[in-house]
């Protein structure tokens, strides 16, 4: 449990030893997350967790934060509760990341993700990524809870119409 802040992990050894960091960062220091919201506001929570499933090394992750977003329907702001729980196994090298592939092809299973080790892999780069790759392709109020849905479309309408 030494050195949390160091913003490094060697990400094998993390794996490897069952390591467990916790932490957060605020959103608007994530800069590829934060272009896509509304409000780069509030903070991002963590845990990152070392493990070793069928003897391949993983580093599983959960997310939650509270996102500022624009609906894509009716445009208002609207706010997501992320909650995201990831695992990716670590290889050592392409041939390794193609055998794993080819195991999962084999038993059926379902594809684990992949990245290749680094001995010096950036915790907050990992963490907005998988982030980015979570979130959903498009977010919006659920269908016919926009706040005054109707008249946002006449709205939206007439604004067309005027110019
Ligand atoms: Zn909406």
């Amino acid at each position: 449990m030494y050195a949390q802040d160091l913003p490094y992990i060697d990400s094998l050894r993390f794996a490897k030893d069952g390591e467990i960091r916790e932490g957060h960062y605020a959103i608007a220091a994530l800069p590829r997350l934060a272009g896509l919201l509304a409000a780069p506001e509030g903070e991002l929570h963590y845990r990152l967790e070392g493990r070793t499933e069928l003897g391949r090394p993983q580093l599983c992750l959960t997310v939650r934060a509270l996102l500022s977003l624009d609906c894509q329907r009716c445009l208002q702001p609207m706010h997501h509760d992320l909650q995201l729980h990831s695992c990716v196994c670590v290889a050592r090298n392409e041939a390794e990341l193609s055998r794993w592939d080819a195991i999962d092809l084999e038993s059926g299973g379902a594809m684990v993700d992949a990245v290749l080790v680094e001995a010096r892999m950036s915790v907050q780069d990992f963490v907005e990524d998988e982030v980015l790759l979570g979130l959903p392709v498009a977010f919006s109020h659920p269908e016919g809870e926009c706040p005054g849905s109707l008249s946002g479309f006449v709205g939206l309408e007439a604004d067309f119409e005027a110019h």
